[in-house]
């Protein structure tokens, strides 16, 4: 088996950096990859996928076709992703051919949610305490070593609060494990936290790293609905948070933007619930209350650029709007000034649609 290829100089301006996926994420980044005078090829495998009206190549195939990628990877100077569900065998196959960040070990870790809380309980940062569960009877053994209350989450594929499950009980336990169609899964307890938020962070390849200010995340049918910054964590504990994410990056030896969701407790204590290896939804705001987006902020690293100043000049909320709210725009009174669109087809219950940053003077 050929080595991962590694990035020997930063890119020229005018070089192809190729993402896997095209939904928003891909779009937005497509978008701020105009400015910084890059251009993006999309691969992905939905047909209208949003990123393909925005990037200069598109290519529509599956994430197992060898040919197609093969021929992707040969326009691309460097590959990246939007979506953390990227096959591993897709990112390994194609790291072999074409410098590839984040990288695909990254990748692997986040997408098992067993994986993802050994590794940041292996780095001695508070997580949910979780157990794995591969049978209905462990399913009944985690619980009795839990708490009395504990959520049953499928170890790979789950997002949007989709493979998971509160449960109050050893038989619930059992029975939410039979019902996700007993895939490999854990039990964690549930987390008594007053408040979400989370740090969208970079790290370069030279190992700079540069935080975002970490918004408050409030959700809604456990779709992310709104975040907020500044937040109420402030000073030390937002410097804490921040030192959690940078000592995830590290161990990772990451390049590129990551997302790290935390519950805040009413003591402050933080614990971490997952690490998305990508640009993040609660960091949207970036594009206007930012000097520079997190999407610009990617792209740089993943270049092999200089990372660039994160700071906040304005106060920012986003919101999502999901599913058909998306026909609602039309009728704000106020200009829809940070509204972005994301070009999608169908305005089906719960897929997000568009989403709008209300900035304000810096506070
Ligand atoms: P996740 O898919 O792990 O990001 O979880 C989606 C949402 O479910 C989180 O943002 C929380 O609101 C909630 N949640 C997940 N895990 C826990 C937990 N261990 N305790 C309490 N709430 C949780």
């Amino acid at each position: 088996m050929s080595e991962a290829k590694s990035l020997t100089a930063p890119l020229e301006p005018g070089a192809t950096i190729g993402i896997l996926g095209g939904g928003q994420l891909g779009r937005m980044l497509a978008e701020a990859a105009i400015d910084l005078g890059l251009k993006t090829h999309i691969y992905s495998d939905e047909r209208d996928a949003p990123a393909f009206q925005i990037a200069d190549e598109a290519t529509y195939g599956r994430y197992d076709d060898e040919k197609a990628l093969e021929a992707f990877a040969r326009t691309c100077a460097v590959v990246t992703f939007e979506f953390e569900n990227v096959p591993t065998a897709t990112a390994e196959f194609l790291s072999r051919l074409v410098p590839m960040a984040p990288s695909p070990r990254a990748l692997q870790i986040a997408q098992d949610r067993f994986l993802e809380k050994s590794f940041v309980a292996g780095l001695g940062i508070a997580t949910a305490a979780f157990r794995d569960v591969a049978n209905e009877e462990d399913a009944r053994a985690a619980f009795r070593t839990l708490g009395a209350a504990a959520i049953l989450k499928t170890r790979r594929l789950g997002y949007d609060g989709k493979g998971q499950q509160k449960v109050r009980s050893e038989d619930e336990a059992a029975r939410a494990f039979v019902q996700f169609g007993a895939v490999p899964a854990i039990l964690e307890d549930f987390v008594d936290f007053s408040y979400e938020a989370s740090v969208v962070a970079a790290r370069g390849r030279d190992g700079a790293f540069a935080a975002y200010d970490p918004p408050k995340n409030e959700h809604e049918n456990h779709i992310l609905r709104r975040s907020t910054v500044p937040s109420p964590l402030q000073n030390e504990k937002a410097a804490e948070a921040i030192v959690i994410a940078r000592r995830i990056a590290e161990a990772l030896d990451y390049v590129g933007v990551l997302g790290v969701e935390l519950f805040v407790g009413a003591d402050g204590t933080l614990t971490v619930n997952e690490i998305a290896p990508r640009v993040h939804n609660s960091g949207h705001w970036t594009i206007e209350a930012c000097a520079t987006s997190q999407f610009a902020q990617h792209l740089r690293a993943v270049a092999g650029w200089p990372l660039d100043d994160p700071s906040r000049h304005s106060d920012a909320v986003m919101e999502n709007i999901i599913g058909d709210e998306v026909t609602s725009w039309m009728g704000m009174t106020e200009p829809p000034e940070g509204l972005h669109l994301y070009g999608k087809g169908e305005p089906r219950p719960g897929r997000k649609m568009a989403h709008i940053t209300r900035t304000k003077p810096r506070s």
